[in-house]
């Protein structure tokens, strides 16, 4: 065997591929103590598709090897579920992802190598129960809250049969509280009956990244601006709809919408898996039958978000959990002076999914809920908002993937490549337990690069 392939599936083995430490040659200018130092990819035509976290990181790696890249995105923007927006005069709000989960990430070591400044990003203000404002005591009081609360911790030790996480919170005994059990796994972007318990607590397991949440001081989408869009900016071509990756050829052809054709030697498939289970990338070979079911098992999850700026804060400072509407509204002013109130609405599963369908005037539903809750006072203090459905996003549809029940091996299945031809990224491709989040569409860019350059 190579020493490089030896070296490399042995670092594999020993940390698995997601946690790798930042690569020392995007730090330094260094070949030192780097995977494949012997090794280059100069004169390699490769063509990403798709400029989302995970397509731009794997460019920003092969390029660093030599590699001519070209990255083929479909919508008009670069950055994909990291987006940023302008409220309230110059500070910029996620409207994506916006948060750090877990310090041991390869995101959490690129912020803390730039520097970036960050806050802590948990701290509950109110509880809505039964319509009425509570304080976050009630989390603790409220003997059937606090059973759930407990199961949804025990969760993660979980070794049981793979049943739906509605019913194993079932088995608490606890009935009703539907809002807290969303609340409850939402951050794993679905619905307690979406979600497998047993694949949750298994995939959940494999993460390496730790449980602390932060969030920028400034938002994730600058951050991600600087450090992953702009050192391949340029690579970057808009509105290039991939419709067809054809491999039976000594090199890939890729097809354009509207008729354009493209060669490379390697292409790398940074998409979102929903984009290849709805079949809108037509792949020549086609992917095995068992294949295509891995990639078909993987759950998918709608979210929006909406953000809501007032003149004033009316709610006690902290996030508002509970809620009929939304799964979370969270304060967005916390931990820094002086900016305006802002709570950002997340909205997932069903509930997202059933905005998405009826084009809902979001704002106002969620205006009316929060004026129902604290008196009027959403209305009076209301200045401005801004939505993103992802769901209704043509080229994403989606929020992020989630442990579907027996999930446990598609996610690797998803990320096998077609050595020498074809590599795949993207979250959902994420088997270390950190799909759905920035730094696991991190680590499969990466992967995805290691993964080509072991073959050059
Ligand atoms: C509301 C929300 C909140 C989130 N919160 C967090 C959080 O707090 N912390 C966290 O770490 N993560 C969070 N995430 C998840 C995180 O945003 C994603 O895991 C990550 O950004 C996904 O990156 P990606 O590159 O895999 O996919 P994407 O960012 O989806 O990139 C894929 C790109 O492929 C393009 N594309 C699709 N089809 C084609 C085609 N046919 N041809 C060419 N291009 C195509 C798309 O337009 C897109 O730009 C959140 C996501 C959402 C939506």
């Amino acid at each position: 065997m190579d020493k490089s392939r030896r070296k490399f599936l042995r670092t594999g083995a020993a940390f698995g591929i997601g946690s790798l430490l930042l690569p020392s040659f995007l730090t330094s200018c260094s070949d030192d103590n780097v995977l494949f130092a012997d090794k280059s990819l100069g004169g390699s035509r490769v063509l990403v598709i798709g400029a989302g976290v995970a397509g731009l990181y794997a460019a920003q790696v092969l390029r660093s090897r030599g590699a001519d890249v070209t990255i083929l995105e479909a919508s008009d923007r670069i950055g994909g579920r990291v987006r940023g927006m302008t409220l309230g005069g110059t500070r910029v709000y996620d409207l994506g992802a916006d948060r750090l989960r877990g310090d041991q990430s390869i995101l959490a070591q690129l912020a803390q190598s730039r520097g970036a400044q960050q806050i802590n990003d948990y701290s509950v203000g109110n509880v809505a129960l039964d319509d009425l404002i509570e304080s976050p005591n009630v989390l603790q009081t409220n003997a059937d809250i606090r059973s759930l609360i407990n199961a949804k911790t025990a969760l993660a030790d979980y070794s049981g049969a793979d049943i739906t996480v509605a019913d194993y919170f079932n088995q608490t005994g606890v009935e009703g509280f539907p809002e807290m059990r969303e609340w409850l796994t939402h951050d794993a972007g679905a619905d307690p009956d979406e979600l497998g318990a047993a694949s949750y607590a298994t995939e959940k397991a494999r993460s390496k990244a730790g449980n602390t949440v932060h969030r920028f001081e400034g938002s994730m989408a600058q951050f991600v601006e600087q450090a992953i869009i702009d050192p391949v900016r340029d690579l970057v071509q808009l509105n290039k709809v991939v419709t067809r990756v054809d491999w039976s050829g000594s090199t890939v052809s890729v097809s354009l919408q509207g008729g354009e054709e493209m060669t490379a030697d390697q292409v790398v498939v940074a998409v979102p898996i929903n984009i290849l289970q709805d079949g809108d990338i037509e792949l020549v070979p086609g992917f095995s039958q068992a294949r295509q079911a891995a990639v078909n098992l993987i759950g998918v999850g709608e979210g929006l978000v909406a953000l809501l700026e007032f003149n004033d804060r009316f709610w006690s400072p902290g996030d508002i959990i509970g809620t009929n509407a939304v799964t979370l509204y969270r304060d967005m002013g916390l931990g820094i002076e002086g900016i305006p109130a802002v709570l950002r609405a997340e909205v997932y599963g069903q509930r997202a999914r059933a905005y998405s369908v009826i084009d809902a005037d979001v704002v106002q539903i969620f205006l009316d809920e929060l004026d129902g809750l604290f008196d009027g006072a959403a209305s009076r203090n209301f200045s401005n908002a801004s939505v993103q459905d992802w769901t209704s996003e043509p080229y994403i549809r989606s929020a992020f993937s989630y442990s579907s029940p027996n999930i446990f091996s598609a996610r690797a299945s998803a990320a096998t490549p077609i050595p020498g031809k074809v590599y795949f990224a993207g979250e959902a491709t994420n088997f270390n337990g950190n799909h759905g989040t920035v730094h696991g569409a991190m680590e499969t860019g990466y992967r995805a690069a290691i993964e080509l350059l072991q073959m050059a």
